[in-house]
């Protein structure tokens, strides 16, 4: 197939700044430029409110937005995510979902969460290990590397998180699975350390066994890597265990809405990923 003639679609996108503090634009906005963009499908999956004022992420506690106003947000957010699905149902097909943590006390925060709002689906991602947010700069990456004992025992951390994550809530899609690779210029080698490599494959099985769908994650080149999350040496472990990859341009904004698609779909293509992606859910609404 044409690279132009595979849909675009993005397994895990659409963060606003209606409805998250890092992100810009409304929703409906940026649902509009997916459209203009002719991507045929995109979950939606807006990051989760915290279970309490201590789980915030570091700019909602300086801008003082505590845990009523971040859950009442969400709220709204779950309503006009449906809603907008349903107004541009001819145009686009929406998948409402959201993204997920794993901080203290996540495992019944966001089952609650699921089960108060049925979303379509859930994208299962690790932002923290033992409570440090590490993906929010390179200096709170640092206190993480620290309070681990090191990076390589970061990056066993979190592996074994996302391990437990994955068997306790059973998410459909896993988001760029290697992003604790983020801030460590040095990651072709610590993700091949033995130790690592070990925790990858035993992740990788359960997520093959569980057939859930690897986010491939296009927000890393925004910020600078070489490639998405998936990195390369993990993508090929990926195409021979035979788990779908799927694009999610991870958008937090109408400047990042489907940036590097077409890169994305390319590389996949030429990797030999079946392209014609799989949905986040069994049967089309
Ligand atoms: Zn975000
Ligand atoms: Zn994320």
């Amino acid at each position: 197939m044409k690279p132009t003639d595979i849909p675009k679609v993005s397994i895990h996108g659409g963060h606003s700044g209606e409805f998250c503090h890092h992100a810009k634009d409304s929703l409906e906005d940026i649902v509009l430029k997916y459209i203009q963009k002719g991507f045929e499908w995109v979950g939606i999956t807006e990051h989760i409110p915290p279970p309490n004022n201590d789980r915030r992420y570091e700019d909602e506690i300086a801008d003082h937005l505590d845990v009523s106003f971040l859950t009442q947000k969400f709220m709204q957010y779950m309503q006009k995510g449906k809603q907008l699905k349903r107004k541009y149902q001819d145009k686009i097909t929406l998948y409402i979902g959201f993204e997920t943590e794993t901080y203290t006390g996540y495992a019944a925060h966001v089952k609650s969460l699921a089960q108060s709002y049925q979303p379509d689906y859930m994208v299962g991602s690790v932002h923290h290990v033992d409570d440090i947010n590490f993906d929010f700069s390179p200096s709170v990456y640092e206190q993480a590397v620290e309070k681990a004992g090191g990076i390589i025992p970061l990056y066993a951390r979190y592996f074994d998180s996302q391990f437990d994550m994955i068997q306790i809530l059973q998410p459909k899609v896993i988001g760029h699975f290697d992003v604790i690779r983020l801030y460590d210029p040095k990651y072709g080698k610590h993700l091949s350390d033995p130790d690592i490599g070990k925790r990858i494959d035993r992740n990788l099985s359960l997520i093959a066994s569980q057939k859930m769908i690897l986010d491939f994650n296009l927000r890393a080149w925004l910020k600078g890597a070489d490639e998405p999350y998936l990195s390369r040496p993990i993508l090929e472990k990926v195409r021979s265990m035979g788990i779908p990859v799927v694009p999610g341009d991870d958008s937090h904004g109408l400047d990042s809405v489907g940036l590097n698609i077409e890169r994305g779909i390319s590389l996949l293509q030429s990797l030999g990923f079946n392209t014609r992606w799989q949905r986040p859910v069994f049967s089309n609404p």
